[in-house]
């Protein structure tokens, strides 16, 4: 029985576009089909495909055929339409898709785990993306994807690698994934639902955009650089500001932190890491912490405080005044209370620090 579904999805526009400015009306009226062609609305952009793969995994649940997913362009409607001419028994969502660069690992994951079991992309004409397409090809491939996406280039070779499918993939074996609040944290959850026997971190291809840090204890003086660098926070401050932190499920590999790190103490490691404690703080590095003698809170590392006072107080050391050296072994507080004289209450044209709450990714 055929069952050959078509749809299109625009990437282009925001939710309100009408008419003939769709531009993927224009692609379906040209190859005169009957195509449902919807828009990605804001919320859906960020997974495109989330609708269509709610649709699939219901009808998948009750049809044990093997469930594929075309994603092509307007130029590859011929090569679906003959490959469907030749095999008419599959079940198989063709999905025409304006700015198929866009589709990443993150859709394709999520595609394998909510209703399909063979994902076919075709392959991008213009060299600098279909680079790219392949390495986020690659990577869904790692986390999950193994044998069960391919890219296209001609009708011919996607007739052929679908007459190689199984006609039933039985029962559907994955649980529900739970799409999270961001791309990065979809695609985890897909990676985790569709490797459900993997309990150890996997290695990653050098440019994965996850990873983990590791970091050399002899040689980092908890400078902090790579913390204010960082930027998801996957790297921060712990507790008594004397710990460094890590949570691996942030990090994006962007390596702005081992660019940073004055000591050469940091390696980025790319990987995905499924289990539940990537999403956790690690606590990296603790040191000794150095206390306010004013208050006696410890606001920062002692190895630190203790190279600052042997640089100013050594012959060679930096030059500072009596005041300067006096304010050094503050904390905050003790220093701005301190320059006001002993005066608690703010200066009258003084603004209160805000409360900054790092947001989580
Ligand atoms: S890892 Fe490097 S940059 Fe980060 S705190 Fe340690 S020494 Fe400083
Ligand atoms: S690689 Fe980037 S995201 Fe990861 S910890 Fe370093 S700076 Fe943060």
């Amino acid at each position: 029985m055929s069952d050959w579904k078509r749809s299109g999805v625009c990437l282009c526009h925001s939710s309100t576009t009408t008419g003939s400015d769709f531009c993927l009306r224009a692609g379906v009226r040209k190859h005169n089909s009957a195509v449902d062609v919807y828009h990605s609305t804001a919320g859906e952009a960020a997974l495109p495909l989330l609708g269509l793969c709610e649709v699939a995994i219901e009808e998948r649940k009750s049809d044990q055929r093997t469930h594929i997913l075309i994603l092509h362009t307007e130029a590859g409607h011929s090569d679906v339409s003959q490959a469907e001419w030749f095999n008419k028994s599959a079940w198989v969502h063709a999905v025409q898709i304006c700015n198929l660069e866009r589709i990443g690992h993150v859709d394709l994951l999520l595609a394998l785990a909510l209703g399909f079991d063979f994902v076919f992309l075709q392959k991008l004409p213009f060299e600098h993306g279909a680079a790219d397409q392949s390495k986020e090809v690659e990577l869904a491939q790692m986390m999950g994807g193994e044998e069960r996406l391919e890219l296209f280039v001609s009708q011919l070779e996607l007739r052929n690698s679908m007459a190689k499918l199984p006609r039933t993939g039985g029962r559907w074996p994955y649980r529900r994934p739970v799409p999270g609040p961001n791309r990065r944290a979809t695609a985890r959850a897909c990676a985790t639902v569709l490797m459900p026997g993997v309990h150890q971190p996997l290695n990653l291809p050098q440019d994965a955009p996850y990873g983990t840090v590791e970091l050399d204890l002899s040689a980092c003086t908890m400078c902090q650089s790579c913390v204010w660098l960082c930027p998801t926070d996957a790297l921060s401050i712990g507790e008594h500001k004397c710990e460094l932190v890590f949570v691996e499920s942030r990090c994006i590999q962007c390596g702005m932190c081992q660019s940073i790190c004055p000591e050469d103490a940091l390696k980025l490691r790319p990987r995905i890491d499924p289990k539940p404690s990537a999403d956790t703080q690690q606590v990296l590095h603790q040191v000794e912490p150095f206390r306010c003698t004013s208050c006696g809170v410890p606001f920062v590392a002692k190895s630190m405080m203790d190279r600052l006072l042997a640089r100013i107080w050594g012959r060679k050391g930096v030059r500072a005044s009596e005041e300067v050296q006096e304010l050094i072994p503050l904390c905050h507080s003790c220093q701005i209370q301190k320059q006001q004289g002993g005066n608690t209450k703010p200066a009258p044209l003084m603004i209160k620090p805000r409360q900054v709450s790092r947001q989580l990714l």
